[in-house]
């Protein structure tokens, strides 16, 4: 993440931070102090720029009052870049599965509730600034150097580079199944997880539709593994995309089957069963857990809700017995000519 601020510092934040809270002018009188850096690992924002003879002392460049390393702003801008980057992961990642992906039929499913997409969306937009305020500490933690992220590769070497994300995967899936079955504990269930369960047929949208502290219990093993364990940093930032996308993508909501991994990787038509059957397939990558503790159910086409669809469709007259769309357009006019 301490790229990612440096990245914002350098290109935006210093600019915003010296314009609404700019450090004084220095007085002419003290010229020994110019090109003097205040003492900051991030020197550069607050270095002093000393006054061309031709220029007024309001062009004097003289950086925030604010350092980069003041855990105020740190703190402020930690929490602004990770908001607009979980929403436009959020937008980007649920519209591509949504539009690409998902099966618009199950729209028809009569537990699909009315406007749930608006629903889901508007239940993402208020978790989604809580849980950051949530893992505001970890982040803060991330970038003061308390983690063991590193920098160089050869401090580890290429062959733990490559174990640590397998690490990563199995150490974080293996806590979100603990998480997330003692979330369906009945005296935990209907404070906590009960509002993701609301999406019986879920959307890809509803994969940030979490109750605040759902949403910060479930992602506390992503912010606990970099403090345990060394992770590079550019492989810990590629993961953080990761997993956003494999959240959206779980939630797709279609039910593809009969693939070779089915038996070991956690995919839509595990998560949608887990949705539609509440106790079963917790896992969030792999189905091994769920094997392991009893909690796993298969896919199997029969359990696929958009055969309830097809069903309500038909029933609507949208599909005929072939579940070929029936054009609408023509309808309308045959009702009008009658
Ligand atoms: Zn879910
Ligand atoms: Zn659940």
């Amino acid at each position: 993440m301490d790229y990612v601020l440096s990245f914002c510092d350098h290109y935006v934040l210093d600019d915003v931070y010296s314009y609404l809270l700019p450090h004084p002018p220095i007085p002419s009188s003290l010229p020994h102090l110019y090109n003097q850096t205040l003492p900051s690992p991030y020197a550069q924002s607050t270095t002093y720029n000393p006054p061309q003879p031709s220029s007024s002392s309001s062009s004097l460049k003289t950086g925030s009052l604010l350092p980069r390393d003041n855990i105020i702003r740190q703190g402020v801008s930690m929490f602004t870049i990770a908001l607009l980057g979980a929403y436009a992961m959020y937008f980007l990642f649920c519209s591509i599965s949504y539009f690409f992906l998902y099966d618009r039929r199950l729209e028809h499913h009569p537990k699909f509730l009315k406007n749930q997409i608006r629903k889901e969306i508007k239940s993402s937009m208020i978790a989604a600034p809580v849980i950051d305020l949530m893992t505001l500490p970890w982040f803060l933690g991330e970038v003061r150097g308390y983690s063991k992220l590193y920098d160089n590769i050869d401090e580890h070497g290429w062959p733990y580079l490559i174990a640590s994300l397998f690490m990563f995967l199995f150490f974080t899936d293996f806590a979100i199944y603990w998480v997330h079955r003692l979330e369906h504990h009945p005296l935990i269930y209907k404070h906590v997880h009960k509002p993701h369960h609301k999406w019986i047929v879920p959307t890809p949208y509803a994969a940030l539709a979490f109750h605040p502290v759902d949403g910060y219990a479930q992602s506390l093993p992503y912010h606990i593994f970099p403090f345990l364990f060394p992770l590079h940093k550019f492989a810990y930032l590629g993961l953080f995309v990761f997993v956003q996308f494999w959240t959206i993508l779980i939630h797709d909501g279609d039910m593809i089957s009969g693939h070779l991994l089915e038996r070991y990787i956690n995919s839509p038509a595990h998560h949608t069963l887990h949705h539609l059957y509440f106790t079963v397939n917790y896992g969030q990558y792999f189905t091994w857990a769920d094997s392991y503790y009893d909690s796993y159910r298969a896919p199997e086409d029969h359990l696929d809700p958009i055969h309830d669809s097809l069903k309500a469709m038909r029933k609507k007259g949208l599909i005929d017995e072939n579940n070929n769309p029936i054009p609408q357009i023509d309808l309308e006019h045959k009702k009008k000519d009658l």
